[in-house]
């Protein structure tokens, strides 16, 4: 905390030290020192889910119906926050934005508005259970009350970069969407857990669409510095999720669950039951 001195014949006014005065904010010893013992949740009892776009949302009704029945469920018991994945129509318009050589910041404002779509369809689908889009503006603060009183919050997955978006370590794919935003939205609100609704049970040594699945090394639990060191060429998560991970304060693991074949994981997962690959630290 920074020390207010009443300085003498100087009518009243304020003079505040603070240890972070004069200070460029990039040492890394003052840095280090910021570092909290506890970190504040704003939203301990939230879990944050984030719906597969492609995994999910594109395969229609066969798929999201089922899943739809758990939610309604679920969130009689559990608090839940949905963040909506993009999927084939973002891939599509990716895809015309790259032709035209459209920065990183473009295609990510294209993005987000069909992750958005998705939001739009859920809270439809979801209306008369209390389904209700919201933003990302004040509303987070508010995500506990709209729980509380019987609601399901439901925004994109794509965190506001828009212009800001980070360069691409490879090509022009925004490498923030809408993993990327369930967990530093799941971070940054102190939230109770993260759980990934995919349509495979987990990570694999590679992508099993691409090769055969059961020869395949599976990954029920991994620590985050192993999963880093492993360097997988495909992961089915997005890749900066897990650096987040790596450093995040209040968030110390995340789950994927197959939530295409087995929608009951959804609950067994809000339960703390380990389904599907869980992704840890410390
Ligand atoms: P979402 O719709 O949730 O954004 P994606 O389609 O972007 O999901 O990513 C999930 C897909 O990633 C899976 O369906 C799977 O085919 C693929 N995938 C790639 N690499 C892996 C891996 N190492 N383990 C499991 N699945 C993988
Ligand atoms: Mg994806």
């Amino acid at each position: 905390m920074g020390k207010l001195i009443k300085e003498e014949g100087d009518k009243g006014r304020l003079h505040i030290e603070t240890r972070l005065l004069g200070e460029s904010l990039v040492d890394k010893q003052l840095l280090r020192k910021t570092e909290a013992t506890e970190y504040f949740r704003m939203q301990p009892d939230v879990n944050v889910l984030k719906i597969g776009g492609q995994s999910i949302m594109d395969r229609g009704a066969k798929a999201l119906f089922p899943i739809l029945d758990e939610l309604i469920e679920a969130k009689e018991k559990h608090k839940i926050l949905l963040m909506c994945g993009g999927g084939t129509r973002a891939r599509h318009v990716y895809n015309i934005g790259v032709d035209l050589g459209m920065p990183t910041g473009v295609l990510s404002k294209l993005g987000d508005k069909v992750s958005w779509q998705n939001a739009e369809m859920l809270s439809v689908l979801l209306a008369k259970h209390g389904g209700v889009k919201i933003g990302h503006g004040d509303h987070l603060e508010q995500l506990t009350m709209y729980c509380q009183l019987g609601y399901l919050p439901i925004t994109t997955g794509i965190p506001p970069y828009g212009f800001f978006e980070h360069p691409a370590e490879l090509g022009s794919i925004p490498p923030h969407r809408t993993d990327s935003g369930a967990c530093l939205l799941a971070e940054n609100i102190g939230a109770k857990s993260l759980i990934y609704l995919k349509d495979e049970k987990g990570m694999y040594e590679g992508d099993p669409k691409k090769g055969d699945r059961n020869t395949m090394k599976f990954y029920d639990k991994l620590h985050v510095d192993e999963l880093l060191e492993m360097d997988l060429d495909d992961l089915i998560v997005e890749r900066p999720v897990l650096t987040f991970l790596k450093n995040a304060k209040t968030l110390k693991s995340f789950q994927i669950i197959d939530a295409l074949r087995h929608p009951e994981h959804i609950r067994a997962a809000l339960e703390g039951e380990h389904v599907g690959t869980i992704i840890y630290k410390d």
